[in-house]
């Protein structure tokens, strides 16, 4: 069995062969392990220094963002303003939700904490239209 996170890394690798690898990961931080580190293929909705937010590779819905705090922070409950992270990551949320609005009449936006949150990494969804395939987040 070879190291699909290292294989993952290497930046000669094409997109869809990258993202084929992602739709296997089965660790508990795909954020940490493979996202933060290597972004290509991503289509990035905005960047800043602390927070990423981008479409879904294997999107559940139409519209399906997913807004990341760049440093490790598990889930809602952990999240601190040290540094400002609170107050950017909620003005990323706000200014995606704000375009999806604009675009799509409506959106929701999502966090999962404990038992409904597969990725260990606090992620906030936005989301609109209907589900596509099986509401995993
Ligand atoms: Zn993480």
């Amino acid at each position: 069995m070879f190291d699909i996170t290292s294989v993952c890394r290497r930046s000669d690798l094409t997109l869809p062969v990258r993202i084929i690898f992602m739709g296997n990961y089965t660790g508990n931080d795909i954020y940490c392990d493979l996202i933060i580190p290597d972004k290509t293929g991503l289509r990035i909705v905005k960047e800043t220094s602390t927070v990423l937010a981008f479409y879904h590779t294997k999107p559940h819905w139409p519209v399906h963002i997913v807004v990341i705090p760049k440093i490790h922070i598990v889930d809602l409950l952990e999240l601190t303003n040290k540094n400002g992270l609170a107050s950017e990551l909620f003005d990323t949320v706000k200014e995606v939700a704000a375009m999806v609005k604009s675009q799509e009449g409506a959106c929701r936006v999502l966090t999962n904490i404990g038992d409904y949150q597969k990725s260990k990494h606090l992620h906030f969804l936005i989301i609109s239209g209907d589900a596509t395939a099986d509401n995993i987040v």
